[in-house]
């Protein structure tokens, strides 16, 4: 065997789908295939998806003369990396999944388990639109808001498995619902679904995020100030994210970093405005697109992987 046929097996669960692949230890993906999560069969059908698709990759990896070395597995809501079990999650189901056991019997292989959100932007400060910053916050907007925050190449956990949700930061005490049950979160205002939600109440048409963007950036009031509201709260939030941590750089992923310069522009200035004496960060967008996760999941499992050896 040469260092060279090694493979990660890599799955990144979602709510809708399963992003999968083989990935090399340098991060390149040898294999991808994507499948249905199909969340509505219920938990414990869902875990024998993932464990039947994580088997089928180690399968085709022997197949095509690689060694697969380790299994990473990323999933949405709370989980215990110490323990390898999805503790809770809203759209997959899980509730004390003990998933990293699961797949290490089924595949025989070393596996951890890790948060997608986590493990994006491990995947982002690591190989990514954060490479060489040392500390970075990585920040998801699609439809919540959530956050890694990365040092050295090691993103924290927390105590309960649960940092990084800068999403219910308070940032508009008389703000909308959100759905953790309190008001005013910073996802209730400035996620992607948000947006669309508040636009659609103040015009009495549906629209997304995507959509109100573009509209505001074509002058349609409205949308300006759906936008203008939206960015302002971010901009608070993040703020918040950089006095507590003080990175050299934040990464935006999820689908509203697509918005490009009509979000990443006046979210710079909004940024700029609220901070003092803390030193601005470097504000990008994700480089890795959806395949974040899986690398990230990649990236945690070699990491795993090189802490049993030692
Ligand atoms: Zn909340």
């Amino acid at each position: 065997m040469t260092p060279g046929d090694e493979v990660v097996v890599a799955l990144d669960v979602g709510g809708t789908g399963m992003k999968c692949a083989l990935v090399r230890p340098d991060g390149a993906t040898v294999h991808a295939e994507r499948h249905a999560t199909d969340a509505a069969r219920g938990p414990e059908a869902v875990v024998g998806t993932i464990l039947d698709v994580a088997e089928g990759l180690a399968g085709k990896a022997r197949a095509d003369g690689l060694t697969p070395v380790a299994c990473g597995i990323a999933v949405p809501g709370v989980v215990d990396e110490a323990r390898g079990v999805a503790v809770w999650s809203a759209n997959v189901g899980f509730r004390d999944v003990p998933l990293r056991d699961l797949a290490r019997e089924r595949l025989g292989l070393p596996t951890a388990l890790g948060h997608d959100v986590r493990v994006g932007g491990l995947a982002e400060a690591r190989l990514g639109a954060g490479r060489d910053a040392g500390h970075v916050l990585f920040v998801a907007i699609g439809t919540g808001i959530a956050a890694a925050h990365v040092v050295d190449g090691s993103a924290a956990v927390g105590a309960h498995g649960a940092a990084g949700e800068i999403g219910h930061i308070l940032v508009r005490p008389d703000g909308p619902p959100c759905g953790c049950g309190r008001p005013g979160c910073l996802e209730a205002v400035a996620s992607a679904s948000a947006i669309g939600r508040r636009y659609a109440e103040l015009s009495g048409a549906p629209a997304t995020a995507a959509e109100v963007a573009d509209r505001a950036a074509a002058g349609e009031p409205l949308a300006g100030r759906v936008w203008r509201e939206a960015v302002e709260a971010l901009a608070d939030g993040l703020a918040t994210g950089q006095a507590l941590f003080d990175v050299a750089t934040i990464v935006i992923g999820g689908g509203l970093a697509q918005a490009g310069p009509r979000l990443f522009d006046p979210l710079r200035t909004a940024l700029r405005e609220r901070l003092t004496f803390h030193r601005e960060p470097r504000l990008v967008a994700a480089a890795l697109g959806d395949e974040a996760g899986c690398l990230g999941a990649a990236l945690l499992a070699l990491d795993t992987l090189a802490k049993e050896s030692r």
